[in-house]
């Protein structure tokens, strides 16, 4: 996706100075063809190891914008979709409603009705207010709710504690291992307008390791067998999640997704028959592994403040407005100088953002050629949980998203300006 020509970074052949000279900085540039092949791997592993028998949906939280639902739906992707502003961009791009699926923990009445009259092809019911919620909206509408339940399967996921999510202690979904996950598929079996289709985990973001989701996997369809023998409600879908690590810094090795997928399928079939209940149909719910490496972000060095004995700060016309991850997590990323490309990253920096929070950071102590003021500073792995995370905070304009396609660069979320800026007050 990247290389260096003429001492200047790339991406998919087209210059990074060249993209800024014409769309401005602060911007994030994403490779469409990148988008496109992280998709089809995907789909190829999904294929070869369960056939017809799943389906990938992007987990559309890790970027949202009506291009990117194009995208993936040519792919042949689903949607995952968290609030009626996803759900709304996925339709606005024409993404077949069918495939969407509907998750959050706190979905609203009118988020509910939007979704079953838009109708998602499920919803994934979290709590047990919402169950009844969903029950008596679909009834108003005269439809059947089809719903999937989210469950918290009690596994550990060796990742930050902010987007853990598969342990007892979690806001998501219902427990398996004090008896609330059955309860809530018992509740639903007597429900008149709501059909349980399927059930749910997702167990945590950026991780490495396949043994947690395995055993996620075993652990959920011990669950499908239960209800099978015990409420003769038989589950034909198992959604395993998203959460598949990609690599930020040197020493992120993500496991590539066939073995993954190769791994997971082999405990479906296996645990599938000992347990005596029909293979599900599974689908897998990738965010950040579709685009997170498929986008860099490129700011404008406005300073260079060298503290003698501490350290460098180097400011850039970006920062925490657009990539708060720094400051929500600590995450770590690589960065580069694009206009230096082919001299060493040899200087230690610590790349500070343009908000009056001390903790604006972009990352501390990042190795990138010697910078001054007017330098074109690019920071990799950029397209997830970037601009779908943005905010105004300071009233700094996000910027704009341009993506390349075939080497062509072009706009696909506009930079925001000060009439954006104030759209809403009252004047
Ligand atoms: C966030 C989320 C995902 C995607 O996670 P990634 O780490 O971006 O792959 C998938 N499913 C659900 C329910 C999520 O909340």
């Amino acid at each position: 996706m990247t290389e260096t020509k003429d001492g200047v970074l790339c991406i998919d052949g087209v210059k990074v100075t060249d993209i800024v000279e014409k769309y401005g900085t602060p911007c994030y540039i994403m490779s469409e063809n990148t988008v496109r092949e992280n998709c089809r791997k995907y789909k190829n592993a999904t294929q070869k190891h369960y056939g017809k028998n799943a389906l990938p949906l992007y987990a559309s939280k890790a970027f949202s914008c009506v291009e990117i639902y194009k995208t993936v739906s040519s792919e042949g992707f689903g949607a995952d979709v968290v609030s009626g502003g996803e759900l709304y961009t996925a339709l606005k791009a024409g993404f077949d409603p069918k495939k969407i699926y509907f998750h959050g923990n706190a979905k609203t009445d009118d988020e509910i009705k939007y979704a079953l009259e838009s109708g998602v092809g499920r919803i994934v019911a979290d709590n047990a207010e919402e169950l009844c919620k969903i029950d008596r909206i679909a009834k108003s509408l005269n439809v059947t709710a089809e719903i999937s339940l989210r469950i918290k399967p009690g596994v550990e996921a060796h990742t930050h504690n902010f987007v853990k999510t598969g342990q007892i202690d979690s806001k998501f979904g219902f427990a398996l291992e004090n008896g609330e996950a059955f309860t809530a598929a018992k509740t639903v079996s007597e429900m008149k307008n709501v059909r349980l289709a399927g059930v749910h985990c997702h167990i945590g973001s950026q991780i490495f390791d396949s043994d947690p989701f395995v055993l996620a996997a075993k652990r959920m369809l011990g669950f499908i067998a239960k209800i099978k023998n015990e409420l003769s409600v038989e589950i034909k879908e198992l959604n395993l999640g998203g959460g598949f690590g990609i690599r930020y810094v040197e020493g992120d090795n993500p496991i590539p997704y066939d073995d993954y997928m190769k791994t997971i399928a082999q405990t479906v079939k296996s645990e599938s028959e000992a347990l005596g209940i029909a293979v599900p149909f599974i689908l897998v719910e990738p965010g950040r592994s579709i685009v997170a490496e498929a986008g860099i972000t490129a700011y404008k060095v406005i300073a260079v403040k060298t503290i003698e004995n501490i350290r460098t700060y180097v400011s850039v016309d970006g920062g925490m407005t657009d990539n708060p991850r720094y400051a929500l997590y600590g995450s770590k990323y690589e960065a580069c100088i694009a206009n230096k490309a082919d001299l060493p990253r040899d200087f230690k920096a610590t790349v500070a953002g343009r908000c009056c929070e001390s903790g604006d950071l972009i990352g501390e102590n990042m190795m990138i050629q010697r910078p001054e003021a007017g330098d074109i500073l690019t920071v990799f792995s950029t397209g997830a949980y970037n601009y779908s995370m943005a905010s105004n905070y300071n009233r700094v304009p996000r910027p704009p998203v341009i993506m390349i396609s075939n080497g062509e660069p072009r706009v696909i979320v506009k930079r925001e300006t000060y009439e954006d800026i104030v759209k809403n007050d009252i004047i």
